[in-house]
């Protein structure tokens, strides 16, 4: 019988967890053995005992838990010693990030190890339960909003008091992805007048009816959209015609949350030192794109900096910092593909499934990313989130 392990993640400043104790009960049901090391949950809000009742055994350790499981869920990249320890033919599953390693990839076939990167889950509506990166980009989104509100020294909402009127905060959002969508949701529940700008043309509607102005730029037509529904890149100068659209906005914006980003690429340079100088002293800038550049000229990733009386929050990593939701939709998400994966109590890999031929990027010894698409860039870092 297959046994599925859970391991406390150990990169630093890593709170999630792969499975909840919710999943384990399920992931259980598909015949396997579920094994969590112990306190693999705790910083996610579950403790051993919640797991053991839901049917999982508690290793102690590790290296027992390593020295059982042949399909592994978690979260983050291993690093190499994790690798080594890995039983050679096992099965991996969780965030790969190999544009950022690029020795993970030789590793893992090295080992012999059947690697599925959740990064590459396609955007498909079959896939959709297993949409990793969509749920972490909503955890992210909601959280940049809360970091640039509790930085800010102003309140987000309209307020009628005995001191009188207060005027609402002017919140900005760059790029109206699945985490800039959830910025604007979040700033609107907080009372904020909300913009946002994108360069697909198709998120007007979306950002509108989320009670926000859409910001139209001369360059955001149907010629900015890439296969899949992704952004294209902009050439140097139509990044800088983009700037000059959007300029007033950003010097008029209390917090601008800025997630812009293309598949495989740098993120999008939208607010150069200029646009920042020009914004009102006691403003701050939330970049969710800081692990890919920065969507900010003077952005630095995992820190926190002022420039020009401007807050800089180069934000990383923020899905852990919610640890308990963050972890409930990914293993909500790697449970989904998991019943994929383990058939009867077994492990059955079959390429002819489009989700698993597209997700697995080595297998029996061999790489099978040659010819592949870049994946999208999966927002986390090995540094702690800051804030
Ligand atoms: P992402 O993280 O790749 O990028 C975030 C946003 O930045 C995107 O909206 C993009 O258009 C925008 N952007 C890129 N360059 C820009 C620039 N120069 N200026 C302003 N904005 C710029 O995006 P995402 O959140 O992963 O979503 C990408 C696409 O995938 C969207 O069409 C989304 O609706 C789609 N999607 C589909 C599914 C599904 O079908 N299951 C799930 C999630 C997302």
């Amino acid at each position: 019988m297959l046994t599925i392990g859970v391991p406390r993640e150990i990169q630093p400043g890593e709170q999630r967890v792969a499975a909840t104790p919710e999943t384990v009960a399920k992931l259980a049901a598909t015949g396997a053995a579920v094994v969590v090391e112990t306190g693999a949950g705790t910083a996610a809000g579950h403790p051993d005992d919640a797991y053991a009742k839901a049917g999982a055994r508690i290793a102690a350790d590790a290296a027992t838990l390593y020295g059982e499981a042949r399909l592994i869920l978690k979260v983050r990249e291993p690093l190499a010693r994790e690798v080594d320890s890995f039983a050679p033919d096992s099965a991996l599953v969780c965030f790969l990030a190999l544009d950022r390693q690029p020795d993970l990839l030789e590793r893992l076939r090295a080992r012999n190890l059947t690697a599925f990167a959740m990064e590459r889950i396609p955007r498909t509506t079959r896939a959709q339960r297993m949409d990793a990166l969509s749920s972490m980009s909503t955890v992210a989104g909601y959280k940049a909003v809360l970091l640039g509100a509790t930085t800010l020294g102003r309140f987000f909402p309209l307020l009628m008091t005995a001191a009188g009127t207060i005027a609402p905060a002017r919140v900005f959002v760059l790029g109206a992805g699945v985490a800039g969508l959830q910025a604007i949701a979040t700033a609107r529940r907080l009372g904020a007048v909300v913009e946002a700008f994108d360069v697909r043309p198709a998120v007007r509607e979306e950002v509108q009816s989320l009670g926000a102005t859409f910001v139209a730029a001369e360059l955001a037509d149907v010629a900015s959209v890439a296969a899949g529904g992704y952004a294209k890149a902009q050439s140097q100068d139509q990044e800088q015609r983009t700037r000059a659209s959007i300029r007033p906005h950003v010097a008029q914006a209390d917090v601008v949350v800025a997630t812009a980003n293309v598949p495989g690429r740098r993120a999008p340079v939208l607010v150069s030192a200029d646009m920042v100088r020009e914004m009102k002293p006691g403003s701050v800038i939330v970049d969710l794109a800081a692990e890919g550049g920065g969507n900010c000229e003077l952005t630095r990733p995992g820190e926190t900096t002022v420039a020009h009386g401007i807050t800089l929050i180069g934000a990383v990593n923020l899905a852990s910092t919610l640890p308990f939701h963050a972890s409930q939709m990914y293993a909500r998400n790697v449970l989904a593909f998991a019943q994929l994966l383990v058939r009867e109590g077994s492990l059955k890999v079959d390429f002819a499934d489009d989700i698993l031929d597209a997700t697995c990027v080595t297998h029996a010894g061999q790489s099978r990313l040659a010819g592949a698409a870049p994946a999208p860039a999966v927002a986390l870092a090995a540094t702690e989130a800051r804030s």
